[in-house]
């Protein structure tokens, strides 16, 4: 289907048939995919001047050569009709979407002032900066540079964030960007609310359908049945929000049954004695009236794991901002996974070798220091385990903004990321917006965001500019790819290095950047590493050595086995009970927290992913919109019989605070709870420039007004709110 639309859009809408001379011929061009954060090296075919498709790198270790649907119609996004062209000002009030088209000086110089005059004023960290992916590199450093550090990603706390800190208060490690989940050779592969195959993360994806080839043992607790649960051996619908009930009852079970592996654990693990007796209250009949999973299943597939342990894993999934308590979820599974022996094991979690060393570029200058606390958490005692460098909390400064407190924030710059649809409740959002002095949108397509800014600069996509340098390790085998023009933006476009230099320059932050071109900086980097540029430009990726994954143990003489592993920094150990968190207030073992009930009448609100499309942002790419033009909101047939409604039938949804969806087509299935609806996140655009996708579908985003925020890291529990259907006009 993709190849079919391709061409046909490359008829529609290719500029050229005049084939400048210089541009004949075919040529191959690597780089590597920024439709998802994954990083999938690629290759791109140009042939007389036109990109006419792009395939995975066969050295990459990240996609194993093969992209996913996503990666693959990526090439749309060069075409895409509804793209920013130039520069834009705000010329009507804010929100009103009225603009005037200006040239990158006058764009640059107005923010420049404008930032100025906030400094001037408030100090410079009162501007701040939301940013998602790799492009987002210059913009920080000339935020850093400017004197603010007020620079978040609700990548962390709208997504992973509670995991990472449950994981490293347990383990004492992240997951990390890339999971180290040894999905291929585990035996036993258990899904909590994590639709792997919709979610189309490539090399998880690919291992998914590795493990089910060879057999693994399928498990799946989800309320709907996902394409991940059709594969599954056992099927669990638990009722929403009630995961950590059934996760506590399999630790229970596995305590109880002196199933867990004692020899790992007695030689890992700290505090289990006190784990062990707040464990005895869990029993499956317990769970069976939270989760309503029958005792019997409980305890079969806690067995299950226990046979095939340690090569048994339990996913700890990636957006995980549910309930509010998510931190203390991801610690359970943590725990239960450490009850199988499965961290640092193989079939469970193993270590990805050491990245290649490649120096930073070597800047002279150094940041001003801020002598500020970031204002995300005004008081010392706030969220006290998000202290890391990337952790700012998206809402706090949305907090900060709306309230002075503890200063104003007075400007905010976005990079890639549509605050309108990633952080929940949006009325807050745009209360705040009203607040700025500046708002200045960064974004390839005109968002919803845009539509709010004072001014948009629209930004070249990843087909058509150079970024940062891709340094990682997937499981054995380090790497670094390159990401390099494969054809030129088709208006006034600019790559986000660029911007972020000019913008530095204009507010008299030049020295910050010595270098003048991207691959001049990017030479720099690559030739003090020692390695060839001229190899990575052709073959877009150099491959280092190869090194262990698995954790050193004795009489284990593999080499992949040979990792020292570091447990939590307080113990060495890992913890079962948890010293930090006692210190600071929190229950030092996990407990249950029942969700909310359901109100009479109403639906969980449940979300999630499709896998032709990335969050809010690709709706308009031609070639994905062909495949998923809308979502649809999955009903349960029976609920559906009583309403009246069959698929294709159109309703709207409305929420616990009365807001009111976009009509939504109804997908009348028995693949889910008749107390849930679903839809995929991302559509229902109320953007009039982005023609493709306005009106199409729903917004989950919208919907999401009320939210649980975690008090261990400040992550913002999204699956709380409940919605009824309007059937009516
Ligand atoms: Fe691109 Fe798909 Fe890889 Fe993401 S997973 S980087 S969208 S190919």
């Amino acid at each position: 289907m993709a190849a079919t639309s391709a061409s046909t859009l490359l008829t529609q809408c290719s500029k050229k048939p005049d084939i400048d001379p210089a541009k004949k011929g075919t040529k191959l061009i690597p780089t590597y995919c920024d439709v998802c954060f994954w990083k999938c090296a690629a290759v791109a075919t140009v042939v007389d001047g036109v990109l006419t498709k792009i395939e995975g790198n066969d050295n990459d270790p990240i996609s194993n050569g093969r992209l996913c649907p996503r990666g693959t119609g990526g090439i749309g996004a060069h075409f895409d009709k509804d793209r920013l062209t130039h520069p834009l000002m705000r010329v009507g009030g804010k929100g009103e979407d009225k603009w005037k088209k200006v040239t990158w000086d006058e764009a640059l110089t107005f923010i420049a002032k404008k930032m100025n005059q906030i400094k001037e004023v408030h100090g410079p960290e009162s501007m701040a900066l939301f940013s998602h992916g790799v492009g987002g590199s210059f913009f920080k450093h000339t935020l850093k540079a400017y004197g603010s550090h007020n620079i978040a990603a609700p990548s962390y706390a709208q997504c992973r964030g509670p995991r990472e800190i449950g994981f490293v208060l347990t383990v004492g490690d992240e997951i990390g960007a890339h999971e180290r989940t040894d999905i291929k050779n585990a035996k036993t592969v258990v899904l909590i609310g994590s639709h792997l195959g919709e979610n189309m993360h490539n090399t998880q994806v690919q291992e998914f359908a590795h493990a089910i080839g060879n057999g693994a043992h399928i498990i799946v607790v989800d309320p709907r049945y996902s394409v991940a649960a059709s594969k599954a051996k056992d099927y669990l619908p638990i009722k929403p929000g009630t995961d950590m009930a059934l996760i506590l009852a399999w630790m229970h079970v596995l305590v109880k049954e002196e199933l867990y592996d004692k020899e790992y654990v007695a030689k890992y693990g700290f505090g289990f004695e006190a784990f062990e007796a707040e464990m005895e209250e869990y029993t499956p009949e317990w769970a069976f009236i939270q989760t309503g999973i029958e005792p019997d299943v409980i305890r079969k597939t806690a067995r299950q794991m226990a046979m095939t342990a340690p090569a048994t894993l339990v996913h700890p999934g990636r957006h995980v901002t549910w309930n509010g308590d998510d931190t203390q979820r991801s610690r359970a599974i943590a725990l239960l996974n450490s009850l199988l022996g499965s961290w640092g094991r193989k079939g469970g979690f193993y270590t990805h070798a050491d990245k290649m060393s490649v120096p930073k570029y070597p800047y002279s200058k150094k940041y001003p220091e801020g002598n500020y606390r970031k204002a995300d958490r005004p008081n010392e005692n706030d969220f006290p385990f998000a202290n890391g460098a990337h952790d700012t909390l998206s809402t706090g400064l949305r907090d900060a903004t709306l309230t002075g407190k503890p200063y104003p924030i007075k400007g905010w710059i976005t990079y890639g990321t549509n605050l309108l649809s990633c952080l929940p409740d949006t009325r807050m959002t745009i209360e705040a917006i009203k607040k700025l002095d500046l708002l200045v949108v960064c974004d390839i397509v005109p968002s919803e965001l845009a539509g709010w800014a004072d001014v948009v600069l629209p930004e070249s996509t990843y087909l058509e500019r150079h970024d940062e340098l891709s340094v990682g390790a997937f499981r054995e085998q380090p790497y670094v790819t390159i990401r390099q023009p494969i054809v030129d933006a088709p208006d006034d476009q600019k790559p986000n290095w660029w911007i972020g230099r000019e913008l530095a320059i204009k507010l008299g932050l030049g020295d910050y950047y010595p270098w003048k071109t991207m691959e001049e900086y990017l030479q720099t980097r690559v030739k003090s590493a020692g390695l060839d540029w001229e190899k990575l430009t052709t073959e877009g990726i150099i491959l280092g050595e190869k090194g262990p994954i698995y954790m050193k143990e004795e009489g284990n003489d593999d080499p992949e086995a040979q990792v020292e592993m570091l447990f939590c920094e307080d113990t060495d150990k890992i913890n079962f009970y948890s010293n930090a968190l006692k210190e600071k207030g929190f229950d030092p073992v996990p407990k249950y927290t029942a969700p909310d009930p359901l109100p009479a009448g109403s639906f969980h609100l449940l979300f999630g992913r499709a896998p032709v499309h990335t969050f809010a942002k690709t709706q308009t790419n031609p070639l994905l919109h062909e495949m998923m033009p809308e979502n649809e909101v999955w009903l349960n047939a029976a609920v559906a019989r009583r309403y009246g409604l069959t698929s294709n039938d159109y309703v709207k949804l409305k929420n616990q605070d009365g807001i009111v969806s976009f009509k939504v087509k109804v997908k009348v299935t028995n693949r889910i709870r008749k107390d849930c609806v679903f839809m995929v996140h991302g559509f229902g655009h109320s953007a009039r420039g982005l023609k493709k996708a306005f009106g199409k579908g729903a917004s989950d985003a919208t919907l999401v007004t009320k939210y649980k925020t975690d008090p261990i890291m400040g992550g913002t529990g999204m699956n709380v709110n409940f919605v009824t259907l309007e059937t009516g006009e």
